[in-house]
C-alpha cells in the first residue's frame, strides 16, 4: 500500500526564532505596489545564517521577513547592516537604492510590481537584532528591531526600534 508523507517544513522549522542578533543574508525581494499605490513594498527575504545559542535549529523558521516599504525611514538601517550604502539622489540625500530592477512585463517598464532586482543586496549578509511580534491574527512572528550598522564612519543616527514602524 502507498504511504502519503507530509511535508516535513509544515511541521518543523515553523516558529519563530527567539529574540537575538542573528546574522541575516538579503536573498531577496518580492516588490509589491503599497495599499497606498504611492511608494513600494520589497518584501525583503532574509535568511538566517547564524544566530546565538543553538539557534537555528531544524525547530525554527530558517528566514526572516521585513517589509521594506520605498518610503520607509528604516531602509537605510537594513542597507547599513548589510554594509551597503544608498545611493544620493540629486539633493544628495542616501535615498537610491543601488541596482537595477527589471520590470516583470517588458512591454510595461514602469510597472514595478513583480520587478526584479540585480544589485549588491543580495547575498550581503549583516547583523541584526530579531525580536517576537504578534501579527494582525496574534500569531507570532519574526521582526527586525535593529541593525548593526557595517558602514565604516558612519554618522547616521540608526533606529533602535523599526520593528511595527513601517507606515
Ligand atoms: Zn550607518
Amino acid at each position: 500500500m502507498p504511504k502519503l508523507q507530509m511535508s516535513p517544513e509544515s511541521i518543523l522549522g515553523s516558529k519563530p526564532v527567539p529574540q537575538g542578533f542573528y546574522e541575516l543574508e538579503l536573498v531577496n525581494f518580492r516588490v509589491k505596489t503599497a495599499k497606498s499605490g504611492n511608494s513600494l513594498n520589497l518584501n525583503a527575504e532574509f535568511n538566517i545564517t547564524d544566530g546565538p545559542q543553538d539557534t537555528p535549529t531544524e525547530k525554527y523558521q530558517k528566514k526572516v521577513f521585513c517589509t521594506w516599504n520605498t518610503s520607509w525611514w528604516g531602509g537605510i538601517d537594513i542597507a547599513h547592516g548589510l554594509g551597503v550604502q544608498l545611493e544620493q539622489d540629486n539633493q544628495g540625500l542616501e535615498t537610491v537604492i543601488p541596482g537595477d530592477w527589471e520590470p516583470a512585463d517588458p512591454n510595461k517598464p514602469n510597472d514595478m510590481q513583480g520587478a526584479k532586482y540585480i544589485g549588491p543586496l543580495f547575498g550581503k549578509r549583516g547583523s541584526f537584532e530579531v525580536i517576537v511580534t504578534q501579527d494582525q491574527n496574534g500569531n507570532d512572528r519574526n521582526e527586525i528591531r535593529q541593525a548593526v550598522c557595517k558602514v565604516p564612519g558612519c554618522t547616521h543616527k540608526h533606529s533602535t526600534s523599526l520593528a511595527g514602524s513601517k507606515n
